[in-house]
């Protein structure tokens, strides 16, 4: 079976994701939603998508009539997300969603409601969720190999350019660093250390408030405590390069990636030595995944449900409120 995937917004990560999925067998790029007639005739002609599954913002609800269309990947600014998807559902198509899933938890909720109530699936575009380095992890974890965990710490950042661009917009990106990059560590944190978070605490600095207005984060540091007693210590940044780590301590050992989440290759260690897995292409690996998780039912090494991108968005809102308040903020997921 072959997943046909439409993919709506063509822009950086967009284009990233379709060059990767013709290395797919089991997903296929078949449609384009855009706003830009000129990008559509350029993917037209790059990947043989055909006039009839070619669609605009403004007529996309037709994809409902559209036989020869499974899914739409939504690759749109995270304030967007929302509308997209719950229109997807709407058009009886399966969802897959780039991170952040939305804005918050509320909207998020929304977003699985609105899923479930049309009977299609929901993902979200956690590409590290399929990644061998980390899968490998995760795995040695289970098996106990660290001993019992004690420690996470997490840092992703990256120095952002253009301060025009829809990230620094609050209304398009929703927040700033925490949204697009933070997300990383939050969800590492999960993943990493196997347990859900149960408070917060965190700090925001900013250095440029004429770049990072009002309600956009430039650098958030923040700590998660967990029901076992296991704390993580976490850094979320738009104002510096060389951040893309993750490190779990356990009574007998210890896991680096570093880097962790980039694009690859993924590099791993512990306390065993190098790990060396294979180095895949992200995209392809997850989109493979993805076909398999809708048309066959199979599981994700990590769940990539849209319920899991309402947990994230819950911690996202309490970091947020922690930094406000200064106080230590409960999580319920
Ligand atoms: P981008 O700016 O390169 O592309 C966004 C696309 O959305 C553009 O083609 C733009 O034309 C379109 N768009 C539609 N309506 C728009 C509007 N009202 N305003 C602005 N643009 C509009 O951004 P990107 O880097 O491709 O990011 C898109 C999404 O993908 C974001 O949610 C981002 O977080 C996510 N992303 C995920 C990864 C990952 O590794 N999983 C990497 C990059 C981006």
């Amino acid at each position: 079976p072959v997943l046909r995937v439409a993919i709506m917004g063509l822009g950086g990560y967009g284009t990233r994701v379709a060059e990767a999925m013709q290395a797919c067998k089991m997903a296929k790029l078949v449609g384009v939603v855009s706003g830009t007639p000129a990008k559509i005739e350029a993917w037209k002609t790059k990947y043989g998508i055909p006039d009839k599954n070619c669609y605009s913002y403004e007529n996309f609800d037709k994809i409902k009539d559209n036989p020869d269309i499974d899914a739409v990947y939504v690759i749109t600014p995270n304030g967007l997300h929302r509308e997209h998807v719950i229109r997807t559902a709407k058009a009886g198509k399966h969802a897959i969603c780039e991170k952040p899933m939305a804005v918050n938890a509320k909207e998020g909720q929304e977003m699985v409601d609105a899923c479930k109530k049309a009977g299609v699936k929901l993902l979200v575009g956690y590409r590290m969720h399929f990644e061998p380095h980390t899968v490998e992890i995760i795995r040695m974890r289970k098996a106990g190999e660290f001993g019992k965990i004690q420690f996470f710490q997490g840092l992703s950042g990256f120095k952002i350019g253009d301060p025009t661009q829809w990230r620094l917009n609050k209304k398009l990106a929703g927040g700033g660093s925490m949204m697009d990059i933070g997300v990383y560590s939050i969800n590492g944190s999960r993943y990493m250390v196997g347990e859900d978070p149960i408070w917060v605490t965190a700090q925001e600095t900013k250095t440029d408030p004429v770049k990072f207005k009002e309600g956009v984060d430039e650098t958030i540091t923040f700590q998660l405590g967990f029901p076992s007693g296991v704390t993580a210590s976490c850094l979320s940044t738009y104002a510096f390069n060389y951040l893309d780590r993750f490190y779990l301590v356990g009574e007998k050992g210890f896991a680096e990636l570093n880097p962790s989440t980039g694009y690859g290759p993924i590099r791993g260690r512990t306390h065993k030595g190098e790990l060396n897995q294979p180095v895949v292409t992200h995209q392809t690996l997850q989109m493979d995944s993805m076909a398999g998780i809708i048309l066959q039912g199979k599981e994700a090494p990590v769940p990539v449900d849209g319920e899991e991108g309402v947990k994230d968005l819950k911690i996202i809102d309490a970091i947020y409120e922690a930094a406000r308040s200064g106080k230590k903020v409960e999580i319920r997921l």
